[in-house]
């Protein structure tokens, strides 16, 4: 689904360069439920947001689904980021004076779908979610763990082929982190391929394979037996 070799990014810090991404090599299959982990610095927003097309590498090649991803303009890009990907970010990103449902349904109105099929699909989402009660409900009437179900919710329902989270839980307490995360788990049992960006180990340890980036190099890359959320909520 991703495969990505060599990848190197800098930034520019004034008349310096700042080396982040050095040579990053992995791929990740349909199904998989992977955690980029790492402490705060380590490159981990920057590969995401170079995986999410939200950002380029200097060098390097990226193929997400058989699509080489490279010199793309951005209407490509965006027309690929649609198509591909869902976001989901720790401070949410919902539009304030649009309720539950519309922060669902507006990016499938980008997708060109008919009012009445966004609004069906959009209140399907938020079901799943378990906000069904919740979708006339403007952001700031929710909880953060119900302002990140809206968020889950937008994300999976222009059926992206795979979700990309950067530090979703970031902004939650424990027990609300753990919530999230049983739904995450939730979502890739019924196949979603999901990565994970977090520099907290708890929440690591519920995704399947653990990749641990440090100073913008893999320094390990392990499967592991997730726990389940579940057992903690
Ligand atoms: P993480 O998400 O793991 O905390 P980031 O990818 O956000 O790390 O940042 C990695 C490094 O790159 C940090 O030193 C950060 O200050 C720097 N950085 C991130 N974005 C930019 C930018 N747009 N311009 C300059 N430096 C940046
Ligand atoms: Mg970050």
């Amino acid at each position: 689904m991703i495969e990505i070799k060599d990848l190197h990014k800098s930034y520019k810090v004034g008349k310096n360069s700042l080396h982040v991404l050095k040579g990053i090599n992995f791929s990740v299959k349909e199904g998989e439920l992977v955690s980029i982990m790492g402490s705060s610095g380590s490159g981990k927003s920057t590969l995401l947001n170079i995986l999410g097309m939200l950002d380029e590498a200097d060098q390097g090649s990226y193929n997400l689904d058989g699509v080489p991803i490279k010199n793309l303009n951005e209407k490509l890009a965006a027309q690929y980021r649609n198509k591909f990907l869902g976001f989901i970010f720790q401070s949410f990103n919902l539009i304030n004076y649009k309720t539950a449902l519309d922060n669902v349904a507006l990016p499938l109105y980008y997708q060109g779908l008919p009012r009445g099929e966004r609004m069906d699909r959009a209140m399907s989402y938020l079901e799943k979610v378990g906000l069904a009660d919740w979708a006339t409900h403007l952001p700031n009437e929710l909880s953060g763990g119900q302002k990140q179900r809206v968020a889950i919710a937008r994300a999976l329902a222009s059926h992206p082929k795979v979700l990309l989270a950067d530090e979703l839980t970031g902004a939650l307490d424990t027990k609300t982190s753990y919530e999230i995360m049983d739904l995450v788990q939730q979502i890739n049992d019924e196949g979603k391929t999901i990565l994970v960006v977090t520099h907290e180990e708890d929440i690591a340890q519920m995704t399947k394979r653990i990749v641990n980036l440090k100073d913008g190099v893999i320094i390990d890359d392990k499967k592991v037996e997730p726990i389940r959320a579940s057992a903690h909520v």
